[in-house]
């Protein structure tokens, strides 16, 4: 025991009375170590009292109350402690029967004509009522109803029952909520609750204290005052992490170094001016924003989302110029050498007779060329480098590298920045996805990126229908391919992937690796070949052929020589033939939504409308139905990507190995994202101000902030 009696917010949980080591090792289990840390163990959720209802009413399965008396008790018993209790309850409304079994003090507690409150979820039987191990409190003879009482539901783990921590968490709530500490300062909650009153039905004029909170969490007096306590909860853990995220940005802000991007009225006309069309509204709008960023002397760190054929990558070309134009190197990734490749002709054709020099780092270049292009570089000779993300590891040397973009990039969090450098100096970053972020992840995960977003598609464009099939279709879908390639259209086949690939390599697919399943396409790329397309030009493409067979394979589609192109999720990613506009997949149950949404933008490219079928194969589970449902019927990126976030949760795209953060305890991204806005903007607002970093009214938040953000986001010394 501690030298005093008193229990206090550190005292060990198994100093507590009625603990002892061995619980205390199991509460441990639950990482709840001190008493402090039993009163931040949050429910996982609450039983709420029963209603009361005449028996007569009751209905099976549906959980009810009632109070009677005990009309008669029966204790069998076959073995020691093997026993079965029953027991018959009446009141004015009928009879129910009770059951208990191995529970010979039953028939203790149920004295005939004692009054009694059952509750719990009742078999009905024709006109049998029967409860099996149903809540049973004792009541008084003329005593009124107990007030009905909200029950907090635990996490549990082995040995930890449900009524134990109930009594530990009582007990501790009695002794020693109010020593607990109010870490918001009092204005904050009074703004809190103003800003909150939107989202929180009547979340009052000002947050819970901490002490009210806290009780509530645990023992709430009624619906509104739990609703109250988690809104405080809630909104503190989204108001730390907003807080982190805010002095992250602004610690950026402040150490880093990033060459000044200057434009003018000449340089912005000299750009344009390349490109064969007007951009858009929403390009120039971004570009607007990407020119604000840069003219700053630290790094940009901006995402550009925009769904596919959006028309990022021309914002992207704008920025590298710029970056040009006030001579600087720009670098752009991009995920896959058949991209990266793309992305050069691009560039040398928007960019010939100019001064430009653009240079491509390949994996495929033998020694000699690469050691070119890297030293062309190196002496600044390059101007624009395109490559694989691969070009990150190779040592490349940049003397004055402004501007980096990172294209299709899909695995990113907040912890994650492209570690190239030069000089001492940061570059800016352009991150481009065509994966829409939902929004309540863009908030936190990349809570200190700037997001910018296309979402108008350049004029001119076909529609793009999508079929969801079924094998019966098969034969008329291959004859309305046939009738396209016969008009002079070209046509993608993806083919399906092992089962046993799992999701996370689904994604890693994304970058060629090695989880392609190449027998399942090659499989398909000879049927083909020997029947419904027997007369076309077909050709072969996966991540596991050379790369100057991939190389020749894509520029053969590219030019028309090849009609139809089979291939695995390779083409996902950028891959732009506007001539082709039909598109089979098959296997698709194995895809995700994203994914699929990616691969149906390769045929959104031209003037032509694009089609799409998707198949699937063996047994198609119900909730594999519906997503490819939603697929079908849902053509903007961003809905799918919120109906997909719904479906999956955050999970493997935004999983926490990828985001870095330590999880949330109370809040729930997807619930909680009106919470999550608010503590957002809050953030931002104190974060801006001294006092923040200076006042002691804000010192144990900071600390909180630091405690639990500061590795994570390399937040340094907050004081
Ligand atoms: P994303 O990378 O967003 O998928 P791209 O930048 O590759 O899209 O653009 C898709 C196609 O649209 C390209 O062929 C591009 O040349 C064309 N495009 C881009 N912007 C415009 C525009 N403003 N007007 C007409 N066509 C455009
Ligand atoms: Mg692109």
């Amino acid at each position: 025991m501690p030298e005093s009696n008193a229990i206090k917010l550190a005292t060990q949980v198994q100093y507590l009375p009625g603990i002892g080591p061995a619980r205390a090792e199991r509460l441990a289990r639950l990482g709840v170590q001190t008493a402090q840390q039993l009163l931040f163990f949050f429910p996982r959720e609450y039983e709420f009292p029963a209603p009361t209802c005449r028996i007569d009413q009751i209905q099976d399965g549906v959980a009810c109350s009632l109070i009677g008396h005990v009309e008669d008790v029966d204790l069998i018993t076959r073995s020691p402690g093997k026993s079965i209790c029953n027991a018959i309850i009446a009141n004015d409304t009928g009879a129910v029967k009770l059951l208990f079994f191995n529970q010979s003090y039953r028939a203790e507690q149920l004295i005939p004509d004692q009054r009694v409150q059952v509750s719990g979820v009742p078999r009905v039987n024709g006109l049998l009522v029967e409860f099996t191990h149903p809540k049973i409190t004792i009541l008084g003879e003329a005593e009124d109803l107990p007030a009905p009482e909200i029950l907090p539901v635990y996490p549990l783990t082995e040995g930890v029952k449900q009524a134990e921590i109930r009594r530990m968490t009582r007990l501790v709530i009695d002794e020693l909520v109010n020593d607990l500490h109010e870490v918001m300062p009092s204005a904050l909650r009074q703004t809190g609750a103003i800003a909150l009153s939107e989202a929180v039905e009547s979340i009052g004029t000002e947050l819970l204290g901490i002490v009210d909170a806290i009780r509530n969490l645990h023992f709430p007096t009624d619906e509104q005052a739990l609703r109250r306590a988690r809104a405080r909860l809630i909104f503190q853990e989204c108001f730390v992490l907003q807080l982190a995220l805010a002095v992250r940005q602004r610690r950026l802000s402040v150490e880093l170094k990033s060459p000044v991007l200057a434009s003018n009225a000449l340089i912005d006309a000299r750009i344009k001016n390349r490109f064969p069309f007007p951009l858009t509204g929403d390009q120039k709008r971004v570009i607007d924003e990407i020119r604000k960023d840069v003219q700053r002397p630290f790094p940009m760190n901006r995402l550009l989302q925009g769904d596919v054929g959006s028309g990022k990558t021309v914002v992207a070309i704008y920025a590298m110029l710029l970056a040009v134009a006030n001579q600087q190197q720009a670098v752009l990734m991009a995920p896959t050498e058949v991209l990266a490749r793309q992305h050069f002709e691009t560039l040398k054709k928007l960019l010939s007779g100019s001064k430009v020099r653009v240079g491509l780092l390949s994996g495929s270049l033998n020694a000699r060329d690469r050691r070119e292009v890297l030293d062309a570089t190196a002496s600044g000779t390059i101007d624009l480098l395109i490559g694989t993300q691969a070009l990150l590891h190779a040592g490349v040397n940049f003397p004055q590298l402004g501007l980096c973009v990172v294209d299709e990039q899909h695995k990113f969090g907040v912890a994650q920045r492209e570690s190239l450098r030069s000089g001492g100096e940061d570059p800016h970053y352009l991150v481009m996805s065509a994966t829409p972020i939902p929004r309540s992840i863009a908030m936190t995960l990349f809570g200190d990126v700037d997001l910018s977003t296309l979402r108008e598609t350049p004029p001119g464009r076909g529609a793009v229908h999508t079929y969801l099939s079924h094998q019966g279709w098969k034969d008329r879908w291959w004859k309305f391919v046939r009738e396209r390639l016969d008009e002079g259209r070209q046509a993608y086949v993806v083919a399906p992937m092992i089962d046993s690939v799992s999701q996370a390599d689904r994604h890693s697919a994304l970058s060629e690796s090695e989880a392609e399943d190449v027998s399942s396409v090659e499989s398909v790329f000879e049927e083909l070949c020997n029947g419904v397309l027997s007369n076309y030009r077909i050709g072969l493409l996966h991540g596991r052929m050379d790369q100057e067979r991939k190389q020749r394979v894509m520029e053969e589609f590219h030019s028309g020589k090849l009609q139809v192109l089979v291939s695995t999720t390779v083409i996902e990613v950028g891959v732009d033939v506007s001539n082709a506009t039909v598109m089979t997949i098959l296997g698709a149950q194995k895809f995700g939504l994203a994914q699929l949404h990616q691969l149906r933008g390769r045929v959104s490219r031209g003037t032509h409308d694009g089609h799409v079928c998707i198949f699937t194969d063996g047994e198609t589970q119900a909730e594999d139905h519906d997503r490819l449902k939603v697929f079908a019927e849902t053509h903007d990126g961003f809905e799918l990507a919120e109906a997909d976030f719904r479906l999956r949760g955050p999970g493997d795209l935004f999983g926490k190995s990828q985001s870095g953060l330590p999880p949330m305890r109370i809040a729930d991204l997807q619930r909680d994202q009106g919470i999550m806005s608010v503590a957002r903007e809050l953030a931002k607002k104190t974060v801006a101000e001294n006092a923040f970093f200076e006042a002691d009214e804000w010192a144990e938040l900071r600390g909180q902030v630091f405690r639990r953000y500061g590795n994570s986001l390399d937040l340094g010394d907050l004081a």
